[in-house]
């Protein structure tokens, strides 16, 4: 048969078994372990922003990686009035993402850095997110479209990849032409502010790009003024709703919202499954990013006929995950991104403790914002209230008769994001996959790490509008018309 191959190649990242290549990542790292930043909104025109504050590092309370300074109300209206779509040719918009990508790839070292320090992100996500975000800069490029902008696009991004998802928001919306008003989250403005400044650097205007730090008045203000023209959003669920309200109170009725928002996703392991495959896919999918990232396995359905072993497995596995430095190779688990959230997952972990469903629990390192991989008994998923993000898995066993009754379980909870499936029977992944609702369906692996142009992401019901970011239907959702062939 013939082959498909795609046009586009993925970036390649870095091969971390290979001790010259760690070498070379030290090197590049080093002359950043103790530098200091300083961002500040970027503007197409003269910024008053706010006194600067500090950026913490989650890790360690003794390192600062530098200052912040929010955009302030003149800098937002400044923003405004000065935002302009792009008005170069696709060829020429795509010419100068791939050189965006050019100088990600250049200054990795320095990417790394700000990733570890400012986001507590281990060598292996630091590695992740690098790559991923120079496959949305190349695959947007390679499919800039030749319809109309939609005009003003508002970008507000998450910390939780803050490369990845805050390049590929703007890279597509600048892909189409549409001038970008970006709010990156409060939490990491420092990669952001490095991120744009390199993006001006290889050619996009600023009138086309302008970078507005601060919190959520400021996303606020950028998602209720008529002269924006549409909001890409990813975060929370309950954000997203209240975008939508604003939108709909200030701009234009046809404005497009996209966000990609929360998920209790679950992954279902059946007595066929191959316990080692199993238990590594669940450490994974559940522990690494320390949990924050919004496809992560939250509630874990075990066939009652092999919970007894699979669990020994499990609490083993468990116990060889290193919680460390986000700097070190050996670190499996980062912290968390700041105290406020330790505190919220601490409380859900307290809770269980009180309620003797803590199952397995590991030892939290003293200074940063740590929370150690955990293991809840749950009934089943709906004993979850909300999304706890952070390393904290439920554990739920099922009677094979009633295999049913969890897909039914995992569908009410109204989220749709990723879902995993372990088994060895065909019929089974049938019955299941065209069976549960979500976006995202991985079988007998993880359920992490989509890859751009090959696993387009993106969920249903509370977890997104779609379309699926890294996948066809994105670009022409940031056109003011849509290709037939392409929409939705
Ligand atoms: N795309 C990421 C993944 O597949 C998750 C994105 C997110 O956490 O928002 O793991």
């Amino acid at each position: 048969p013939e082959l498909f191959l795609p046009e586009r190649i993925n970036s390649k990242g870095f091969d971390l078994t290979h001790q010259p290549t760690l070498d070379a990542i030290d090197a590049a790292r080093a002359p950043f372990a103790s530098h200091e930043w300083q961002a500040a909104p970027l503007l197409a025109g003269e910024a008053s922003p706010e006194t600067p504050g500090d950026v913490i590092n989650p890790a360690d309370p003794a390192d600062s990686p530098g200052t912040v300074a929010h955009a302030s109300a003149a800098d937002i209206e400044t923003a405004l009035a000065n935002a302009k779509p792009w008005e170069a040719t696709p060829e020429e918009r795509a010419r100068v993402l791939n050189k965006v990508a050019d100088l990600y790839e250049e200054n990795f070292g320095e990417i790394f850095a700000i990733l570890h320090r400012e986001a507590g992100k281990s060598q292996l996500d630091a590695v992740a997110e690098l790559r991923e975000a120079v496959d949305f800069l190349r695959y947007y490029a390679a499919n800039a479209p030749e319809t109309p902008p939609v005009g003003v696009f508002t970008c507000i991004s998450p910390w939780n990849f803050p490369l990845a998802i805050f390049t590929g928001q703007i890279s597509a919306a600048l892909a189409a032409g549409n001038a970008v008003l970006s709010k990156p989250a409060e939490q990491t403005p420092i990669l952001a502010h490095f991120a744009v400044t390199l993006m001006h650097e290889a050619g996009v205007p600023r009138a086309a790009l302008q970078l507005l730090p601060g919190g959520g008045e400021v996303g606020a203000a950028l998602t209720s003024d008529a002269r924006v023209d549409g909001v890409a959003f990813t975060g929370s669920t309950a954000t997203a709703m209240k975008i939508r309200a604003a939108m709909a109170e200030h701009l234009a009725p046809g404005a497009p919202l996209i966000a990609e928002t929360g998920g209790l996703n679950a992954m279902i392991v059946d007595s066929t499954a191959l316990p080692e495959q199993a238990v590594q896919a669940i450490i994974e999918s559940a522990f690494q990013s320390a949990g924050q990232r919004c496809s992560a396995l939250r509630c874990l359905y075990v066939q009652e006929d092999i919970a007894e072993d699979f669990l020994t497995m499990l609490r083993g596995a468990m116990d060889a995950v290193v919680i460390g430095k986000p700097w070190d190779l050996s670190t499996d688990c980062g912290p968390v991104i700041d105290e406020t959230a330790r505190r919220g997952i601490a409380e859900h972990i307290q809770a269980a403790r009180a309620d003797g469903r803590l199952m397995h629990e590991l030892k939290t390192p003293n200074a940063g914002t740590y929370v150690a991989p955990t293991l809840i008994r749950v009934n089943g998923i709906n004993d979850l209230e909300r999304e706890v993000f952070g390393p904290v898995l439920h554990y739920a066993t099922f009677d094979g008769e009633d295999l049913d009754a969890v897909i039914d379980a995992i569908n009410a909870t109204g989220y749709g994001l990723t879902f995993g499936l372990m088994t060895r029977i065909d019929d089974r992944v049938q019955h299941v996959t065209e069976r549960v609702h979500a976006g995202n369906i991985y079988v007998n692996r993880n359920q992490i790490g989509a890859i751009v142009g090959s696993q387009p992401f993106g969920g249903e019901g509370l977890s997104g509008t779609g379309p699926k970011a890294g996948g066809p239907h994105y670009l022409p959702r940031f056109t003011a018309r849509p290709a037939p062939d392409a929409a939705g």
